[in-house]
């Protein structure tokens, strides 16, 4: 049985290319980047070498701006409570940021508003994208952060970050984004794009898990998340995860250097995918058809259940999801989902395919197969499109 995994939004597959630039810190180079003996000097140069690779490659002034973390959670966790505490001692208690985060982001903001932040949780619209106007009318004397993803990892939506990183810097308020979806996916120049913190890790774009970056623009100090040693220039303690640092640096530099080939490939293939699949009675594709990640594909289809989509699709081979990862299992409607207006019943009915360089058309083939006679085989038992179908007969 053919065999494709269409959940890189979820996770990528590790890049052979890439475990081999770490294979030697795994083995022979396994000192402390903090020893001053040599195995600990290549360590720690390989280290410094991969700061200023990452720095060079997303547009930061100086390798000291980026902060090696245990991935994009932490860095998310970090930047914004990490601010936060900073700022409370000048009475900053606000927090902007829209209805769609990822739940490293949400969950983060809902710890502070038990500790007494007010949080504004912005609008996403039906395209699934933010109103800079919005962003600008909620800023207020006592905002201390505004964080607003890059690219949603649910339904891809590209968010106008540029422009409401120049609001942010013309009311001198702090603008963190959460990148780890659009990273390696999309052109990122920090500087250009008025970016002060933005959260990236490697297992998005074919490096390793558990390793990813904060950038943090100079003159910006959040607090640290992390007490101890006095790694990341005591910024965030804790022994250096050598290897995955050199994989993420590697896996950035070859993400970025193939990005406009696989972009153009991908969105062809996106888009053959969407077409294919809204010719499916009551389907619909969620969030903005052209203003969204090249590997994005998130649809409804009514009537029936995500979950026993992904099983039927699991029987078929076919790796997908039904919103992100964290949230399968659970048996609420995906928040992304309900953020753009789609009622409890048809969020249920959603399927989210995500495609990275290991895809080809031949997948996409292989989809547009499977999919139509699932979908019309798990309405055939479902109650709910019976219903569905009996109202169309009566209007
Ligand atoms: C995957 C993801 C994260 C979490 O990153 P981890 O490295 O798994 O902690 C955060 N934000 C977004 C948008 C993501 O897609």
């Amino acid at each position: 049985m053919r065999k494709v995994y269409a959940d890189n939004a979820a996770t990528t597959a590790l890049d052979k290319r890439v475990l081999d630039d770490m294979m030697p810190y795994l083995t022979e180079i396994y000192g402390n980047p903090s020893s001053l003996y040599q195995t600990g000097a290549i360590a720690k140069e390989a280290v410094e070498n991969a700061r200023e690779k990452i720095a060079k490659l997303i547009g930061a002034s100086s390798p000291l701006e980026i902060y090696f973390t245990s991935g994009g959670s932490e860095a998310d966790n970090w930047a914004i409570k990490g601010i936060c505490s900073a700022l409370k001692a000048k009475g900053k208690n606000h927090i902007i940021t829209s209805k769609f985060e990822h739940h490293a982001v949400l969950h983060t903001c809902q710890a502070l508003e038990k500790d007494g932040f007010e949080v504004t949780y912005l609008d996403v619209y039906e395209n699934g994208i933010v109103k800079v106007e919005d962003v600008k009318n909620a800023i207020k004397d006592t905002t201390a952060l505004v964080t607003i993803m890059y690219a949603n990892n649910e339904i891809g939506t590209i968010q106008p970050i540029e422009e409401i990183g120049r609001v942010c810097r013309e009311n001198k308020v702090i603008f963190h984004t959460d990148a780890v979806q659009a990273v390696g996916n999309v052109e990122i120049n920090v500087a250009e794009q008025n970016i002060d913190m933005l959260s990236l890790t490697g297992h998005k774009f074919h490096g390793p898990k558990g390793c990813g970056a904060l950038y943090v623009r100079r003159g910006v100090r959040p607090d640290r998340l992390i007490d101890g040693g006095g790694q990341e220039r005591t910024r965030r303690a804790g022994t250096e995860n050598v290897a995955g640092i050199v994989g993420l640096a590697s896996a950035l530099e070859l993400a970025i250097s193939t990005m406009d080939e696989r972009n153009a490939r991908l969105t062809k293939m996106r888009d053959r995918l969407i077409d294919g699949l809204l010719k499916i009675e009551r389907s619909r594709i969620n969030g903005d058809r052209v203003k969204r990640l090249p590997g994005n594909v998130n649809m409804c289809f009514e009537g029936i259940e995500g979950e026993s989509l992904l099983l039927k699709l699991d029987m078929a081979g076919i790796s997908a999801s039904s919103g992100s990862a964290c949230t399968s299992g659970d048996l609420d409607p995906s928040h992304v989902l309900l953020s753009i207006g789609l009622p409890h019943e048809i969020a249920h009915g959603s399927m989210r395919l995500s495609f990275s360089d290991d895809n080809t058309e031949e997948d996409i083939d292989y989809i547009l197969e499977q999919v139509p006679p699932i979908v019309d085989y798990l309405r055939m038992m479902s109650p709910l499109w019976e219903k569905i179908k009996n109202d169309e007969r009566n209007n």
